[in-house]
């Protein structure tokens, strides 16, 4: 059984990352991502704190908005209006979720799609299904795929079942899977909480990844002998046995999932630290893009 580490992965993408910026610094360009966060959800500073420092530590320009949560709509897209017009800034993220009053798909198509390195926005989604590279795909599926071809997974002609139809991972992970090329050219088949039967599916799977939302949810039960597991789950499961009072845990049952896997990914250090990989990434390409460089 393979271990798939994604923090072995993202640092191979980090270290291509930092040839990238060098070669750009040498042409005088310095890449630039902006990330807007409103309001004080732990979990959404925390995200925001980690893309800062990554983007410092490799030498990206970061500029980074914390707006209190009374913010209003119009103020949100005047702050996305004024980063869309600065030249110094190539990529715009607004941390998801906005608090309540704040219409969280207006502030997404009022980015530049140029900018748009979350990939959220209408134009980057229509890009993705017509495998047009120009555009920018969410950095979570994304950085799943690149794990399968690093790790020497073959996607074509498997049959991959993807748990989760969000537009942040399930969706664009199956567009990803089913397109031409490497790390895509698979039958693709994609399950949520309508689905009849889900373990009679995910047994034909070769490949299945899992972006579901609860703690533990694929057992073994649901897995067939020699299959490969992406686990996209982020959950805190409450652990009096540790000292901040939680863990983080996927949304598979590793323990009994694993044995029977040919490759899967673990829970912390696997997709994780791939997400905010794709992140620098996507947004020196922005750079690339916008400069002509
Ligand atoms: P969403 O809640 O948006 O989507 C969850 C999906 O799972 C939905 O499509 C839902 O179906 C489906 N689902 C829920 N229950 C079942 C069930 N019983 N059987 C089958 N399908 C079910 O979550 P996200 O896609 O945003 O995130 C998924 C997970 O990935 C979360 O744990 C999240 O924390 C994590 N995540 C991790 C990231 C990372 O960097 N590693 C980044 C983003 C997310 P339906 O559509 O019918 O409701």
């Amino acid at each position: 059984m393979q271990i798939i580490s994604g923090t072995e992965v993202a640092g191979k993408v980090l270290t291509e990352c930092t040839a990238q910026i060098s070669e750009l610094a040498a042409a005088g360009i310095r890449p630039g991502l902006a990330v807007v966060l409103v309001g004080d959800d732990p979990a959404s500073r925390a995200y925001v704190r980690s893309k800062d420092k990554k983007c410092r530590d490799l030498g990206l320009h970061s500029v980074k908005h914390e707006l209190p949560a009374t913010t209003t709509q119009e103020e949100l897209l005047a702050v996305v209006r004024e980063l869309n017009a600065d030249p110094a800034i190539h990529g715009i993220l607004v941390q998801s979720p906005p608090p309540a009053h704040i219409d969280e798909a207006a502030v997404v198509r009022a980015i530049d799609p140029a900018k748009d390195v979350d990939g959220f926005h209408p134009i980057n989604v229509a890009k993705l299904a017509l495998e047009d590279p120009t555009g920018f795909v969410p950095c979570t599926p994304l950085g799943c795929q690149r794990l399968l071809i690093e790790a020497g997974i073959e996607t074509k002609g498997a049959h991959a079942v993807v748990i989760g139809r969000s537009m942040i991972v399930g969706k664009p992970m199956a567009l990803l899977l089913m397109a031409k090329g490497p790390g895509g050219d698979a039958t693709v088949t994609v399950a949520h909480s309508r689905t009849r039967d889900l373990g009679a599916i995910t047994r034909q799977a070769d490949i299945i990844v899992a972006a579901i939302g609860r703690p533990g949810f694929l057992k073994a039960e649901h897995v067939r002998e020699g299959a490969v597991v992406i686990d996209v789950g982020i959950n805190r499961v409450e652990d009096s046995s540790i000292e901040k009072g939680y863990r983080i845990v996927g949304d598979v049952a590793y323990d009994e999932v694993a044995p029977k896997c040919r490759a899967i990914t673990p829970v912390p250090g696997g997709v994780g630290p791939m997400t905010i990989a794709m992140l620098m990434s996507n947004t020196i390409k922005a750079c690339r893009q916008i400069t002509g460089k």
